[in-house]
């Protein structure tokens, strides 16, 4: 059979690449080389993120993925473990970001909430720096070793999605791609290679400046607190670029810099998801280079702890397991798309924001190599697979 579509790369922007060509009503195959997917998309927060997006595209994007996790989440059985985030906020200067943002078009429908506002909606928070939080409703999150196989299972079952799994890629070139397992053909192929930089167009990827951010994260026994939105602190309003390219973020960062040396250094910021069991996904930091350092760094476990206790006021509770992730990152641009062969689309995020940004790329990708538009096409038909 010759599929109308492959995607290699079974993560969120190769499932979200699939999902927009089968609405269209094309056959598709997804190419995984991991027995299931088991990069980024499953190591990551889950967290759909939009206020803190870079305005403009990025943003956008996230707005619209949210739409898409919004639609497809209760039709795939994927839970929905919160809504909204919390930035709490323990410094003047981040009280003047926070007003700065609110003030611009990003800070549509976000509000910020005093103290006693903040405790009145997670009443467990300690309360001892608190000056107050942005509070912001447009996030939903997901927990994302849940969320991909069901995504990857409904996508099999509502649009009959082939996925291929435990093969590698070795080249593609429409109508045919060799693979470890022998050939397939397809008229179309989008490439969603992850943080794979070797095997498939290596030189368009050298060219893009993609280089790897390895990350530290945690899961740690939950607290007894329910935390009804997603948190961060202010260590993320220097790093999310819809607040840290803001003019008034210079004060904050300039503050940081003398009282978080260490802890800018390393990359750390504040990120607190809550699963429906109660435990909380916890991270992270930030190091850059070319390959994965496979070695947890004690020190940054210590600063991400250390973050934790002072933005929440709690005493953090005990380690239940560590992982290691990592993500393409390029300072120059959030995301790229390329066209190394005719029918061929390489798309990378290179920003960290894939889990939030993914389904809207894949609709202006999707869009533009089959020439027709996604706009006005449903996003889910009507299979609906229960939870379990
Ligand atoms: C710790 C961590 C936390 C994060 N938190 C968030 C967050 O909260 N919100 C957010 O929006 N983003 C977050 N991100 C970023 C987000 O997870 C990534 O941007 C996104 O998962 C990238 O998806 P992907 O499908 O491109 O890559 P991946 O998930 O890495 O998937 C790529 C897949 O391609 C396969 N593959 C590669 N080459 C081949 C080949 N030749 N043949 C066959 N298969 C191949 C790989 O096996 C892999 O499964 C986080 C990332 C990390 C690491």
């Amino acid at each position: 059979m010759t599929y109308d579509l492959a995607v290699v790369g079974g993560g969120i922007l190769g499932l979200a690449h699939a999902m927009a060509a089968a609405r269209l009503g094309k056959t598709v195959i997804v190419i995984e080389r991991d027995a299931a997917a088991n990069g980024a998309s499953i190591r990551n927060f889950g967290f759909i993120t939009i206020s803190g997006q870079a305005r403009g595209e990025t943003w956008r994007r996230a707005r619209r993925s949210r739409e898409i996790w919004d639609a497809v989440a209760p039709r795939a059985g994927i839970d929905i473990t919160q809504r909204g985030l919390l930035v709490s906020l323990r410094f003047e200067e981040s009280l003047t970001l926070a007003e700065a943002f609110l003030e611009t078009e990003m800070g549509e429908g976000c509000a910020l909430l005093s103290r006693a506002e903040v405790m009145r909606r997670v009443p467990g928070l300690g309360e001892a720096t608190l000056k107050g939080a942005i509070w912001s409703p447009h996030e939903v999150r997901v927990e994302s070793r849940q969320a991909i196989p069901r995504l990857t299972a409904w996508l099999a079952a509502e649009y009959g999605v082939t996925f291929q799994t435990r093969t590698a890629v070795l080249s593609v070139a429409p109508p045919r791609l060799e693979t470890s397992r022998g050939p397939i053909s397809a008229a179309a192929a989008v490439v969603c290679p992850g943080d794979d930089f070797v095997t498939l167009f290596p030189e368009a990827i050298a060219a893009r400046g993609v280089d790897k951010s390895t990350l530290t994260m945690l899961r740690l026994a939950d607290p007894g607190v329910p935390l009804p939105a997603t948190l961060m602190s202010d260590l993320g309003l220097v790093r999310y670029l819809g607040y840290a390219e803001l003019p008034a973020a210079a004060l904050l960062r300039a503050r940081l810099e003398r009282t978080h040396a260490e802890a800018l250094e390393n990359g750390v910021h504040l990120i607190v998801a809550q699963g429906t069991d109660g435990q909380l996904i916890v991270g992270d930091s930030h190091h850059y280079g070319d390959r994965q350092d496979p070695f947890m760094n004690a020190r940054v476990e210590a600063l991400i702890l250390d973050e934790f206790a002072a933005a929440t006021g709690l005493t953090p509770p005990p380690v239940v397991s560590r992982w290691i992730g990592s993500y393409s990152h390029a300072k120059a641009h959030p995301m790229f798309v390329d066209a190394p062969r005719e029918g061929v689309r390489l798309v990378m995020v290179t920003s960290g924001t894939g889990a939030s940004t993914s389904f809207a790329i894949a609709e202006e990708v999707i869009g533009e190599l089959f020439g027709e538009s996604l706009a006005g096409v449903p996003i889910v038909g009507g299979a609906t697979i229960a939870a379990h």
